[in-house]
């Protein structure tokens, strides 16, 4: 099984390399939006299918091949990769090889068990989602593994909000006629109060669901709902080329602009774009690449200035 690919422009993520550590198609959900398709192991117990030793000689090797651009490593999965028991040893592993951040996304269903949470504390971003503001509703659109709550995943949310370790982006995804009314918009928002997330990732359907009956909602809808849950929140269901190009070409002309006028560092340069020190690193990388901003070190210290 190929467990290393991209790098690919991802809607959230920049360029990420993806690396995939659970077997297709193992969750403990079958959502009703899914891209892959129906899950055909629903389960919760821990899976080592995927030795660790494999997906990090295949991440070397692809490292080694080629000079990589890459903004983050993504350790995700073919369904739900914290039910992988040995998750926080890859993490740890890959950023001994990686200079980017590693993010992990999940389904959040398990992060209310101490060992899961643990598992992921090793990483720099996750990813966790929240599809449903009621018990209902989580039986409608995530149809869980049937030992798993609403409770637990909320607690599981909040638990994980409340550590020290990563940062946390949540994902909402709203469907059509299911989760989406004035109440249960109202009822995200005091969920999302409590688990804190730093962004808040709004999207709908944008590829085919696995049931037809997954309706995406109107742009216009999807306005009205980042502007009710403020500056946090951002629509991500835009197409991740278009995006991720558009947002990054115009970060890196913004670059060439500042250090033409006067010599930066990447802090200065972050401070600037108002991104965190991980995001504009890449961006520094990948313009040195393209030989439109060099590289100086002045009192032991780097700075950026323009050709
Ligand atoms: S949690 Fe993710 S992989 Fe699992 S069924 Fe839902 S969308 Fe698909």
């Amino acid at each position: 099984m190929k467990t290393i690919f991209g790098p690919v422009p991802s809607r959230r993520l920049g360029f990420s390399l993806g690396v995939d550590i659970i077997p297709y198609k193992t969750c403990s959900f079958d959502c009703i939006y899914c891209e892959l398709g129906k899950t055909d192991s629903k389960t919760i117990e821990p899976v080592e299918v995927i030795h660790p030793e494999t997906v990090l000689t295949e991440l070397e090797r692809v490292l080694s091949a080629s000079p990589l651009t890459l903004d983050f490593v993504t350790v995700s999965g073919s369904g739900e990769p914290t039910l992988h028991p040995l998750l926080g040893v890859i993490i740890q592993e890959i950023k001994k090889m990686v200079s980017v951040p590693v993010a992990l996304l999940t389904n959040g269903s398990l992060l209310f068990k101490d060992e899961v949470l643990e598992r992921v504390q090793a990483a720099d971003v996750v990813l966790p989602s929240l599809d449903a503001p009621d018990r209902d509703v989580f039986q409608t659109v995530n149809r869980p593994h049937p030992s798993l709550t609403f409770d637990q995943l909320i607690d599981g949310l909040i638990k994980l909000g409340k550590s020290k370790g990563p940062r946390i982006w949540l994902e909402v995804l709203l469907l059509r006629g299911i989760n989406d009314t004035p109440k249960q918009i109202e009822t995200f928002g005091q969920y999302i109060k409590k688990i804190n997330p730093e962004k808040i990732h709004l999207n709908t359907v944008i590829r085919p669901p696995v049931e037809n009956y997954a309706a995406p909602l109107s742009d216009e809808r999807m306005n009205e709902i980042q502007k009710n849950w403020g500056p946090r929140a951002e629509i991500i269901s835009v197409p991740a080329q278009d995006k991720v190009q558009s947002k990054s070409g115009l970060q890196e002309s913004k670059i060439c602009d500042l250090v033409a006028r006067r010599p930066c560092t990447a802090e200065d340069i972050a401070q600037c774009l108002g991104l965190s020190i991980e995001e504009t690193v890449p961006l520094i990388n990948r313009l040195i690449q393209a030989k439109k901003i060099t590289h100086e070190l002045f009192n032991r210290q780097g700075f950026y200035r323009g050709i």
